[in-house]
């Protein structure tokens, strides 16, 4: 049976404590029975978008370095890998990892650095929604997956973690074409877990030293924890980071979903490390998307749909913050943005509120804005 272990960590110039704490966790998790000389470890991190360590979006790249000398130092082959946001390019990765830190991450471990932007199409037999999916090859092709990310709110999953996380292994402008398919959060949130059913990660670290409240996960607000946190299981590492920051479990679609799957139990979760609880870290802010949790359970499903479509939450562009880079028009899955005068403007009408443009902007140029109506039942 596996388990949550966490550790308090003041700082990531504390580079001892933070390698000593890693080399702990793996040591005592499931993974370490299963290493061998050789195996392709693949470390995947969450790069998200071209920006730098101290802007809490990214996995700090300390974290990576601690796990590629955990790995190397075991004679694995270490490759740090993601698909971020927008064109999954070699041109696209150089300037992400740069901007991230993985580069001196990789040079000061030995871990190499994905260029490979290859990819295959898979089809699990349990997935619940697209039967058929694109995953990165050095994913598909590697021994062991470490899900390595960073602990944030998110506009449509509320939270993101170690199951989020494994977006990313969907390659490019692919993750748009999906978000569109599945359309609301369930479906979105099915997939997700449908993804972490297949890439199985051996091992979760979640980076809570630097973490992000409110409108993440790029655009929220940087938020000091000083906690890690490992797990043999992405679920158990995503429900104990919730519950650190007061995240109710109603609100977060992967986890309740996969506990209605049979894929974890909450009530079963072994936690050991620091009594997180005694930390009484003040709740998170969460993002000003829509919470429908007040309607009633017994709600028509037909009814709850059209409401859930009034209240819902939309994108709001500031133009005067614009620096007219196109990404959100290239990053929205329902192609509902065009660019007038260099300026976005979008149809709402047709606009599945998934907040791609909010997550993609580098400028901070997009707002998650609350229906009239939803601030008046609230
Ligand atoms: S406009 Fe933004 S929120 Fe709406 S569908 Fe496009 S990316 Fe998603
Ligand atoms: S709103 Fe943001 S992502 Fe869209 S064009 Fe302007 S700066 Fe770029």
């Amino acid at each position: 049976m596996g388990k949550v272990q966490l550790t308090k960590i003041e700082s990531y110039n504390n580079i001892d404590m933070i390698q000593t704490s890693i080399n702990s966790m793996l040591d005592n998790s499931l993974l370490s029975k299963k290493l061998f000389d050789g195996a392709k470890v693949v470390i995947k991190t969450n790069l998200l978008m071209k920006k730098k360590p101290e802007q809490a979006v990214t996995t700090h790249p300390i974290i990576i370095e601690c796990l590629a000398n955990y790995f190397v130092k075991y004679n694995c082959e270490v490759i740090i890998a993601d698909s971020p946001a927008g064109p999954f390019t070699k041109t696209s990765l150089e300037g992400i990892y740069e901007a991230s830190g993985m580069v001196k991450a990789a040079q000061n471990s030995g871990a190499t650095l994905n260029y490979n932007v290859s990819f295959s199409e898979v089809s699990p037999s349990d997935s619940m929604r697209l039967k058929t999916f694109n995953v990165i090859d050095v994913v598909k092709n590697a021994d062991f997956v470490i899900s390595a990310a960073k602990l944030k709110t998110h506009g449509m999953m509320t939270f993101t973690g170690a199951v989020k996380n494994l977006f990313g292994v969907i390659p490019g402008l692919i993750k748009a074409e999906y978000h569109f398919k599945l359309m609301n959060e369930e479906n979105f949130a099915h997939h997700l877990i449908d993804i972490e059913r297949y890439v199985k990660p051996d091992y979760s670290i979640i980076d809570g030293i630097e973490a992000m409240e409110g409108n993440g996960p790029s655009n929220g607000i940087k938020r000091y924890l000083g906690v890690l946190i490992g797990a043999d299981n992405a679920y158990e590492a995503d429900f104990i980071a919730c519950d650190l920051v007061s995240i109710a479990f109603k609100l977060v679609p992967t986890l309740y979903l996969a506990e209605s799957r049979n894929i974890f139990n909450k009530n079963e979760i072994v936690v050991e490390g620091i009594d997180y609880k005694a930390l009484n870290i003040a709740p998170f802010k969460l993002p000003d998307s829509v919470d429908l949790t007040f309607l009633p359970q017994n709600t028509p499903a037909k009814l709850k749909e059209i409401i859930i479509k009034k209240l819902k939450a939309k994108p709001e562009f500031v133009h005067s913050k614009c620096i007219s880079c196109g990404h959100c028009k290239r990053n929205c899955p329902a192609n509902v943005i065009s660019m007038v005068d260099n300026k976005p403007v979008v149809n709402l009408k047709d606009c599945i509120s998934c907040f791609c443009c909010h997550e993609v902007c580098p400028a901070d140029a997009v707002n998650i804005k609350k229906s009239l109506l939803l601030k008046l039942l609230k």
